[in-house]
């Protein structure tokens, strides 16, 4: 049997809770995990789990794990027409576009299955089709650029348009390794600067790839980001 476990009796960080998960979900092939299977196979207590992230949804969520509700067919089929209506709009559409012809399913029926503001469902869509936890790709959304250096050519931050684009060229794989979301959920597209940020590295299309957490932690091992 694989060792799940992780240090025992030290406070564990929450990456290390996070890594956990991920590799417990991998190991089962698993969309989901429950807490209780996740608690017998690391020995780590949902009430630790509970203490760093909040709730047992919010971690899967931190984690890259879709929680349940994701994974239902009529997400599904809300999440294929919004990517359809993306395609053709080349962009995230506004909610206000989400009607005929454009769209053949009603804003209204998003906001009734998701019950969130059309942004953070856009903001799910992309976690659905990527991997990556929603926080992550609402970060790098709103990062601003730091005031201390020379203005650029681009922006840091990497809007959901832009970032739909980079894992739609990638065909939503690692391009080191190919890992995919839809053939392991376990898999974190993680959009990833080829020159970094820091190094002067721009956001643009052609300085961006698509980069499962595996491949991009063993990047950033070697170079800045
Ligand atoms: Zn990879």
């Amino acid at each position: 049997m694989a060792d799940y476990s992780i240090k025992r009796f030290s406070a564990y960080s929450n990456a290390e809770l996070r890594g956990a998960l991920r590799k417990f979900a991998a190991s089962k092939n698993a969309a989901h995990v429950s807490s209780r299977a996740f608690s017998e196979a690391t020995g780590i207590a949902e009430a630790t789990v509970i203490n760093h992230f909040g709730s047992w949804r919010e971690f899967c969520a931190q984690a890259g794990l879709a929680p349940r509700y994701q994974r239902t067919v009529s997400h599904q089929i809300l999440f294929e027409n919004l990517e359809r209506v993306w395609q053709q709009l080349g962009r995230q559409p506004r909610a206000k576009e989400m009607k005929q012809p454009l769209s053949s399913i009603s804003i209204s029926r998003y906001q009734k299955a998701f019950n969130e503001p059309w942004y953070r469902l856009c903001l799910q869509f992309l976690s659905w089709k990527s991997g990556a936890p929603v926080s992550e790709i609402e970060r790098e959304a709103a990062a601003a650029p730091s005031s201390t250096q020379k203005p650029r050519g681009s922006r840091r931050e990497v809007t959901l348009s832009l970032r739909y684009a980079i894992l739609k060229r990638d065909r939503f794989r690692c391009v080191k390794c190919g890992a995919s979301p839809a053939t392991n959920p376990a898999t974190q597209l993680h959009v990833d600067h080829v020159i970094a940020w820091a190094n002067r590295g721009e956001t643009i299309l052609q300085n961006l790839q698509s980069l499962c957490s595996d491949c991009n932690l063993g990047k950033s091992n070697r170079h800045d980001g």
